[in-house]
């Protein structure tokens, strides 16, 4: 039978490191502290809000930019957080987790030849869709081991073409946050000019020791030429039920919409029905700070007597660690063994940089039952 083959569009992208490393974990029945979701069970309640939504009926389309009750509680939780007014009618969409928020957000801006600049370590799920677009993604480091931004590196970088800046704070895989002093650095380089930001803050509620979130939207000068996504996958330890949003002034989320409804056109019902009932309650949303920091806190207390040196951690749930006392493998090659050989999976942080740079760093997720937390620790203290 004749092979009908298609030129790959996206020739040098193979399988995410998270399908990876969990599949890896899996079949070596390995601690899996690669992927980032929950090992715990989520609220009961939100299980049974569902359930309702359900057997009340509510299992067809939901209208295309999402549940009106979901947008007008996320319009009312970004006026509350951010003292930022987006309309629910024409300003926020709901998505299919926060990657089609993003997949969206790019869709609908970048052309053939737009460059977009993005900061490394980077998400694995921008510059793929840059690319399928046409786009050309700048890449500026994140300097080592602070992954501070360098403006000065990030106005060199901008020109006639850059059309587009990704942010994400709190940031996957490093755990720092933007500070506003970033936000106002940004601000000059973006003033006068045809640049769109995309901030990718699904991590928005898990930020610690005090800090605020600085969110795009609470800047009056950057949102309206901003996409702001966030998800409740993470803010509900629901990261199965692949449900996010995207806050961005009418202009830009007309244009979103128009690619969302041929994306998925709309996002799961009874979901966003059981979403919506649930956070209502905002302690289920400003408790995840404390939560977390906690698991943080647990996780290197745990950690202190072993030979790994972790980073400072101010946001996501995720903790790196410098492993170069332990072992002078890559940091592939280390993640691979410590699964294989010692039964703990985390996840390499060269992987999130084109140039696959090696500063000897592991990614551990730390959304886990305590029990799981101490077991892993037990086999990393002892290498
Ligand atoms: N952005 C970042 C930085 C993430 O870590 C994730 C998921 N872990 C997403 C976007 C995607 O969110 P979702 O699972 O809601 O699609
Ligand atoms: N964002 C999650 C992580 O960083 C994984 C999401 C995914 O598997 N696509 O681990």
């Amino acid at each position: 039978m004749t092979k009908v083959a298609i030129e790959s569009k996206l020739q040098s992208v193979g399988t995410s490191i998270f399908s990876v490393m969990s599949a890896l974990a899996q079949s070596k029945g390995a601690i899996n502290l690669s992927q980032g979701f929950p090992d715990f069970a989520m609220d009961p309640k939100l299980v049974t809000l569902v359930t309702e939504a359900m057997q009340r009926g509510q299992n067809q389309y939901a209208p295309a930019p999402g549940l009106l009750a979901l947008r007008q509680q996320i319009a009312s939780l970004v006026q509350e957080t951010y003292q930022a007014d987006f309309d629910p009618d024409h300003e926020v969409t709901v998505t299919s987790g926060g990657t089609e928020a993003l997949f969206c957000a790019i869709a609908s801006s970048i052309r053939d030849g737009d460059e977009v600049i993005v900061f490394e370590p980077c998400y694995d799920s921008y510059v793929p869709v840059i690319e399928l677009f046409g786009g050309v993604p700048i890449y500026v480091a994140l300097e080592f081991p602070e992954y501070k931004i360098n403006w000065d590196r990030v106005k060199k970088c901008v020109n006639s073409r850059t059309r587009m800046i990704i942010l994400n704070t709190p940031h996957n895989p490093t755990g720092t946050t933007m500070s506003a002093s970033d936000f106002h650095e940004l601000a000059k380089i973006v003033q006068g000019n045809r640049i769109l930001i995309l901030s990718d803050e699904v991590y928005e509620h898990i930020i610690f020791d005090g800090q605020e979130h600085q969110s795009i939207l609470r800047h009056p000068q950057l949102a309206p030429r901003s996409f702001v996504v966030s998800s409740f996958g993470k803010t509900f330890h629901a990261t199965g039920w692949k449900v996010g949003y995207c806050v961005a002034p009418a202009h830009l989320t007309k244009e979103f919409r128009k690619v969302h409804q041929f994306v998925t056109f709309s996002t799961s019902t009874p979901f966003q029905q059981a979403i919506a009932d649930y956070m209502a309650d905002r302690s289920h949303i400003t408790g995840l700070r404390h939560f977390y920091q906690t698991k943080r806190d647990y996780f290197l207390k745990l950690m202190a007597q072993s030979r790994f040196e972790p980073l400072h951690t101010s946001g996501t749930y995720f903790q790196l660690m410098r492993y170069n006392a332990i072992s002078d493998k890559s940091d592939r090659a280390f993640a691979e063994w410590l699964t294989v050989e010692k039964g703990v999976a985390a996840i390499p942080v060269s992987v999130f940089s084109h140039g696959n740079e090696d500063n000897k760093v592991l990614r551990f997720c730390f959304a886990k039952e305590n029990a799981t937390l101490e077991k892993a620790a037990e086999i990393l203290i002892r290498l």
